[in-house]
């Protein structure tokens, strides 16, 4: 076990969803929280991470800080994926290492498991075929991350794990149109489609990829929990274990915003992967699991959206 009461915690990345989520958990611990803003250090700087690490020297690291989008990001902005993330993941972890920092955890993505492995992923088929294309520059930067946790782990006993966590949504989300998540995408445009009486809203791709979703207040609390209790070099995915369609999905979003008019399938539109479900046996052995069920969690990220909306609105 690790005592986190008491220690200084950096999260990177505290303005994101995740970091954010953290933070908001981390309230409920008795912690020296540590954040910086991206004027104060960029991540992507390894003289600055470098400098910050030397002055504050945190004693555990949650190294939340990552480029991230949807499907389009993904597949659009790919140089900036790939030299962004690797760029902080090799700044983080090698300064922590450096500055002696007690623990790290490193946050992957279920992207990092082969377009077709079994489903659903265990954390063992890393590396065992090729990437979803869509996302291969995003899940080659993760992957490279988890490799320095592996090797500084090995090499000099670092106390670094690494998390999986499957497609996230909640407070704090990213609603660009074009950019953001699926679950983002769909609660602005359904809401929107609602308050402007439009009677058709178009979906991306077939409808028939299936993903997995976990509120991000649920993976806040799994990583508490796996940061005090899990110090062992294997992979630890983060998910619900249940999946659903697209389509199905959208309906869902559709009921819980209130739009009651036609949904299409715009197939000009990537479907990406053709299903993400993670295997969460470990994480259950672990002793979690997710609380928050799908209704109830899209019912408060739409919450979130009004107010996250209004606050930007005024
Ligand atoms: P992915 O898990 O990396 O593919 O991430 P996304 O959240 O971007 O997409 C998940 C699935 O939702 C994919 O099959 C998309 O084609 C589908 N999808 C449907 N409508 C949308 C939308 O408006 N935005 C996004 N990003 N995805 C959508």
């Amino acid at each position: 076990p690790f005592e986190l009461a008491g220690k200084t915690v950096l999260v990177a990345g505290h303005r994101g969803m995740v970091g954010s989520a953290l933070v908001r958990r981390l309230a409920t611990e008795n912690v020296e929280l540590l954040t910086v803003s991206r004027s104060e250090v960029d991540l992507r700087d390894q003289a600055a991470v470098d400098r910050w690490f030397a002055a504050r020297r945190p004693q555990a690291v949650f190294l939340a800080a990552a480029k991230v989008g949807g499907i389009v990001a993904n597949n659009t902005l790919r140089a900036e994926f790939l030299y962004e993330n690797l760029a902080i993941a090799a700044n983080v972890i090698h300064a922590a290492h450096v500055n002696r920092c007690e623990k790290l955890m490193f946050f992957g993505s279920s992207c990092i498991y082969p377009k077709l492995a079994v489903q659903p992923l265990r954390e063992e088929s890393m590396l065992t075929g090729p990437l979803e294309p869509t996302n291969e520059p995003y899940a080659i930067a993760k992957i490279a991350g988890i490799k320095m946790v592996e090797a500084y782990r090995n090499q000099y006993d670092s106390n670094f794990i690494s998390v999986m966590p499957t497609n996230l949504y909640g407070r704090g989300d990213n609603y660009h149109p074009e950019y953001s998540h699926v679950v983002a995408a769909l609660i602005r445009r359904f809401h929107e489609a609602k308050t402007s009486g439009t009677k058709n809203v178009l979906v991306w791709g077939t409808g028939t990829p299936r993903r997995e979703f976990l509120f991000v207040d649920d993976l806040a609390d799994a990583c508490i929990h796996l940061m005090k209790t899990y110090s062992s070099g294997e992979l630890v995915n983060i998910g619900t274990g249940v999946d659903i369609a697209i389509a199905e999905f959208a309906r869902l979003v559709a009921a819980t915003v209130g739009y009651s008019g036609e949904i299409s399938f715009d197939t000009s539109r990537p479907d990406g992967t053709p299903r993400k479900l993670l295997d969460v046996n470990r994480l259950a052995k672990l002793g979690w699991r997710a609380k928050t069920s799908l209704e109830d969690g899209l019912k408060l990220a739409y919450q979130a959206y009004l107010s996250e909306n209004r606050q930007v609105g005024e």
